[in-house]
């Protein structure tokens, strides 16, 4: 018995990267894990064998989340395939960057419905659906509290939308003892931003402590959140990013 057991857990954009890291740390713990993707269904049928061969529990779902009814169907299916919904990651994210002057309605439109608009709807869904007590974490930026550079005005502007909504949300739900919380990460190595990329140096200046998270340092931190000791904790934002917005 770990402190996860019973606990059923979705975590958006799931094949890869911060969120593949996050479903294998919750099942780790005891959660029964879904996990959506958009187009790598290799990648997140691995994340999944993975789960199994470690005695877990997991199931993927293919849901863009650009789409509201994919989102929908997805809580559902998870409900009716796991038992329930306890926990929900928004973690599935685009990073789009650009001069505002040049950036295309078609950049404004994509990343913030994934971003943005996609953890609206499925907190939405997940509010009609999830039991008591359960936990809802999205993954924000560092770079929605702090901007260092120029041509993040859109990224920033879908990051910091979720700070709003988590805390309107924390209140709507907090009755229920649900918990909202939004964790920005700062530089962390992925496919999104790899340790070794081009622009790696310049972020690493930025940083107290001059090192990329590697996603599992992010995924401890929502694992904490979502179990029994985060309770307490909700409408807060949390920042894992080696001191970059320090
Ligand atoms: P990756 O690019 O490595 O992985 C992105 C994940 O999101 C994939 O599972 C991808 O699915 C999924 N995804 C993307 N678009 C969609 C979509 N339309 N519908 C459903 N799923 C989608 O990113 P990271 O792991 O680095 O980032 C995860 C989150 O963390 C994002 O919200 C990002 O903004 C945030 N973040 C990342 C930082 C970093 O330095 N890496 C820093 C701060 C925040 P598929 O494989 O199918 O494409």
């Amino acid at each position: 018995m770990t402190q996860l057991t019973g606990k059923v857990a979705l975590v958006t954009g799931g094949s890869r990267g911060i969120g593949a890291a996050v479903a294998k740390r919750l099942a780790k713990d005891g959660a029964a894990v879904a996990l959506t993707y958009a187009g790598s269904e290799d990648k997140a049928q691995a994340v999944v064998s993975d789960i199994e061969q470690a005695g877990g529990r997991a199931m993927a779902i293919q849901a863009d989340s650009r789409d509201d009814q994919a989102i929908e169907d997805a809580v559902e299916r998870v409900v009716s395939s796991l038992g329930g919904l306890d926990i929900l990651v928004n973690n599935a994210g685009v990073f789009l960057i650009g001069d505002i002057a040049e950036l295309g309605r078609d950049d404004l439109d994509r990343t913030l419905n994934i971003n943005l608009r996609a953890p609206f709807v499925a907190i939405q869904a997940a509010a009609r659906r999830m039991r008591d007590e359960g936990r809802i974490v999205s993954i924000g930026s560092n770079l929605g509290p702090r901007v260092p550079w120029p041509g993040l005005s859109l990224y920033s502007m879908s990051k910091t939308g979720l700070i709003g909504l988590t805390k309107g949300a924390a209140r709507d739900l907090g009755p229920r003892g649900i918990t909202v919380n939004v964790v920005h990460p700062g530089s962390t190595n992925t496919d999104m931003n790899p340790a070794d990329g081009e622009m790696s140096d310049p972020q690493r200046d930025l940083m107290a402590i001059p090192r990329y998270n590697e996603a599992d340092d992010v995924a401890n931190l929502v694992r904490w959140l979502v179990g029994p000791e985060g309770r307490s904790v909700t409408g807060a934002e949390f920042t894992i990013d080696g001191g970059a917005n320090a």
